[in-house]
């Protein structure tokens, strides 16, 4: 197993690290309340007396907050930042979200917040078996969102050597000329490379690289076995956002550590209108935790990340450390309901890289769900792009396709059993697929029921 960057913090007893915790969740709301505008309004408006604040299950008891709360509070809507929460001498950065929605949201980063995000991407990498000496190409785009520049700070404290790409389109070159020893990068961003380093005559198997880094999207277990056979290494899993979650899958692949003395997540279910427990989906709420005498350009409490998680244990895990780990987050964004059964894009994904499917297969896909001929019926409709459409067993992939499904989300069993719900295949050739032709980030699973 691979040490520590901070083995004092990463591996305290659970007591410990609660009353940690809880120190710095005072701290964060009395931060809050005398520098960030809106939390001040806020805790106001809900009779919310922030002294009262003291311990993380407190923050239960308040209300949750979205990105639609953040665009509400920013121009063009109100003349100024009503989360910024430091003055302009101490903000070193301005980022943006990606803004698929609408306008994108503003965050902004003290020195402070850059260390903290450092901090928790180097816990990430060390625990991934990361250190001085590795070439690290980073994929991840070097633009306004913090992810490719946090892990390029964490790089900097561990001693590893960041080649900052930005994308993944390099070519076999880069690998052979500086042999790198880790990639951070999509899944299918990875996918692609492997193909296109081989056509170049390099063997992903036979490179140098040691591990793979994915991020950037949630992504089935059955398309991280398949990269990792392609490139013949294991990959690892990172859930970063501009937000600050960077939760981060050690080498014991059981689940990702949240570093919980700098990111609280708790789990709500917007159904319910409350929170679960562990063991439960849920969307993870952050709430930032800053420590005593720490500044923050912005902070969050209870803010609904739009992701569904679970807490997997807080227990002790095989590499050592205590802080808890979650699921595989899913976005979503990315769910769709069908006969009342929620189906992400993961589960399409799982179903798409069976292993007996990827003899035909790139693995890439794009799947659509549409209102059937009749009132009360529903089409998904799966596109896969293979090498040779000819040469392809379509009804083995139909096959292997439906029993995952069914598998996956027993409810549509009798929906399939009665053909309410029908399935639809097609094959395209490379380059063949609607979200080829789409710019931004591809949309896998569209529901078009309503358009
Ligand atoms: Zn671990």
């Amino acid at each position: 197993m691979p040490g520590y960057h901070n083995a004092a913090t990463e591996t305290m007893d659970r007591a410990d690290l609660d009353t940690l915790i809880d120190e710095r969740v005072r701290y964060t709301v009395k931060y809050a309340n005398d520098h960030s505008p809106f939390y001040r309004h806020w805790f106001r408006e809900n009779g919310i007396d922030p002294a009262g604040i003291r311990v993380h299950e407190d923050l239960l008891t308040l209300p949750v907050i979205s990105g639609k709360t953040i665009r509400e509070h920013q121009p063009p809507v109100l003349p100024a930042f009503s989360f910024l929460s430091a003055g302009w001498g101490d903000i070193f950065t301005i980022q943006e979200t990606s803004g698929t929605s609408g306008t994108p949201k503003s965050f902004f980063l003290a020195w402070d917040d850059w260390r903290r995000y450092a901090e928790k991407y180097s816990r990430s990498f060390v625990s991934q078996g990361l250190g001085a000496g590795d070439r690290v190409v980073v994929c991840a785009s070097y633009g306004m969102n913090v992810g490719a520049n946090t892990m390029t700070l964490a790089a900097r404290r561990i001693g590893m050597t960041i080649i900052p790409f930005g994308k993944c389109s390099f070519s076999s070159r880069v690998i052979t000329a500086y042999r790198p020893t880790a990639i951070v990068g999509s899944v299918f961003k990875l996918l692609r490379l492997a193909r296109r380093i081989r056509a170049e005559g390099l063997d992903p198997q036979e490179s140098s690289l040691a591990r793979l880094i994915a991020g950037g999207e949630s992504f089935a277990d059955e398309s991280r076995a398949y990269l990792a056979d392609q490139w013949g290494c294991p990959v690892y899993n990172t859930y970063g956002s501009t937000e600050g979650t960077m939760c981060g899958e050690c080498t014991a692949i059981a689940g990702l550590h949240v570093p919980e003395d700098l990111v609280h997540l708790d789990m709500y279910d917007p159904r319910m209108q409350d929170f679960v427990s562990d063991g439960s989906p849920g969307r993870a709420v952050l709430t930032t935790l800053l420590p005593e005498g720490a500044k923050a350009g912005m902070l969050l409490l209870n803010y609904d990340t739009e992701d569904t998680t679970t807490v997997l244990s807080r227990a002790r895990c095989a590499c050592g450390r205590t802080h808890m780990r979650i699921a595989h987050p899913q976005r979503e964004s990315e769910t769709v309901r069908i006969f009342g059964t929620p189906v992400n894009r993961v589960d399409i994904e799982a179903c798409v890289f069976q292993p007996s499917n990827m003899a035909f297969l790139t693995g890439e896909y794009e799947a659509f769900v549409y209102g059937g001929d009749a009132a009360g019926k529903v089409v998904l409709r799966t596109a896969m792009e293979c090498p040779d459409p000819a040469t392809i067993d379509e009804r083995q992939v139909a096959e292997t396709f439906t029993a995952c499904l069914t598998r996956r989300r027993r409810m549509l069993a009798p929906f399939l059993a009665d053909q309410s719900l029908v399935l639809e295949f097609s094959f395209v050739r490379p380059g063949g697929l609607e979200l080829q032709a789409a710019k931004g980030r591809p949309r896998r699973l569209t529901d078009r029921r309503s358009e």
